[in-house]
């Protein structure tokens, strides 16, 4: 999935990346800090300052992920923007009855700005304390030669931002809670990011005319709920397509009682890294092109039998591309037969339910898109 941001390592098992945004950020601060001061400006404060962003964002973010977890919710990933986080999940989460869902909701919403505002409150009790006279209240609040200061208004900016109703951020999460009483998840979530686009485009023009701040933030919202939509589309793709629809079912297969040279050969004329081993019309194992190499450099030639893997779990016609995804991660293989009164009839492997995901997920986008016009 292109989401237009890097790896940033991990925090709590949780992939933790940047999202481009946060990159044009230091670019952003060193231009208004440039156009502020008639060009004396310091490239390291105003990376101390971007840090002091990433910090407060990921603060809020890590509040939302540990409230998550005890919901039983861990993301596989999360994607900091310089407001806000968009956590990626990597199967359906089970949703509960929509009261149920609401109040969870609402309650994990609040979480992040309430952290940013106990930060701040912390903050601002730290510079009262070492007695420096460290102005509060001089515009602006965000400013790279007052870092101080802006520790205490770059947490006070991302909680009150985030009680603005423009899913995602969390003001918007609340919203969309509210709606999902009257609708579906889904529906609730394509309105909850209609009114986000239009904040955000509201925001946009108002800073060409004023405060170039206002742009960035309405370009943040708007990158949010654009990534937030596609991963929501990913999941209802996981969840309502069937494995019918993905299958490949024009496919090699590999008899036990071939030699693993022959298997190569097999292997070299056909676009598949992975073949089902077929005896009959039996199904008895799975092999990988890249375990036949390693097989046939350790230990030579010999036959498909004695290497292919015989435990492996098998699919129905009917599974949800969700399922075939957990057991291929469960057991961290990259194929799985789809069977049919115990005969093959279909291959799934990673490599093209990565590929059709990609591809349903775009249709269904399109199909969407035309149905909204
Ligand atoms: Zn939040």
């Amino acid at each position: 999935m292109r989401s237009w941001s890097i790896s940033a390592g991990r925090l709590f098992g949780v992939e933790v990346r940047l999202h481009l945004t946060f990159l044009i950020l230091p670019m952003f601060i060193y231009w208004t800090d440039y156009a502020a001061n008639k060009g004396s400006v310091s490239g390291s404060r105003d990376l101390a300052l971007v840090a002091i962003v990433l910090l407060a964002v990921a603060a809020h973010e890590l509040g939302h992920m540990l409230a998550a977890r005890r919901y039983g919710m861990t993301p596989k990933a999360v994607i900091l923007l310089p407001l806000t986080g968009v956590a990626l999940y990597d199967e359906p989460r089970t949703e509960k009855a929509a009261g149920v869902r609401w109040q969870r909701e609402v309650r994990l919403a609040r979480v992040g700005p309430l952290i940013n505002f106990v930060f701040a409150a912390f903050a601002v009790g730290f510079i009262v304390a070492s007695g420096r006279g460290i102005d509060l209240w001089s515009w602006p609040f965000l400013y790279a030669k007052n870092l101080p200061r802006s520790v205490v208004w770059a947490n006070l900016y991302i909680a009150l931002w985030n009680l603005v109703p423009a899913y995602p951020l969390d003001g918007g999460r609340i919203l969309r809670a509210l709606l999902c009483r009257a609708m579906d998840l889904s529906s609730a979530t394509r309105r909850a990011v209609s009114i986000s686009t239009a904040i955000a485009m509201v925001l946009i023009l108002a800073g060409l005319f004023s405060d170039s701040w206002l742009t960035m933030v309405g370009v943040i919202i708007f990158s949010a709920a654009q990534l937030e939509e596609r991963a929501l589309v990913f999941q209802s793709v996981l969840e309502n397509v069937r494995l019918d629809e993905v299958m490949l079912t024009d496919f090699a297969t590999l008899s036990p009682a071939d030699t693993l040279q022959d298997a190569l050969d097999k292997a070299v004329h056909s676009l598949q890294d992975d073949f089902p081993v077929v005896r009959g019309s039996d199904m008895v194992g799975v092999i990988s092109r890249q375990r036949i190499l390693e097989a046939l450099r350790s230990e030579g030639n010999g036959y498909v039998q004695a290497v292919m893997n015989k435990i492996f779990d098998v699919s129905m016609r009917n599974d949800s591309l969700g399922s075939a995804f957990r057991k291929l991660t469960a057991r961290s293989s990259s194929i799985i037969p789809v069977v049919e009164d115990q005969h093959l009839v279909g291959i799934v492997t990673l490599q093209n339910l990565m590929h059709s995901m990609s591809l349903l997920a775009e249709s269904r986008k399109l199909r969407r898109d035309e149905m909204d016009s």
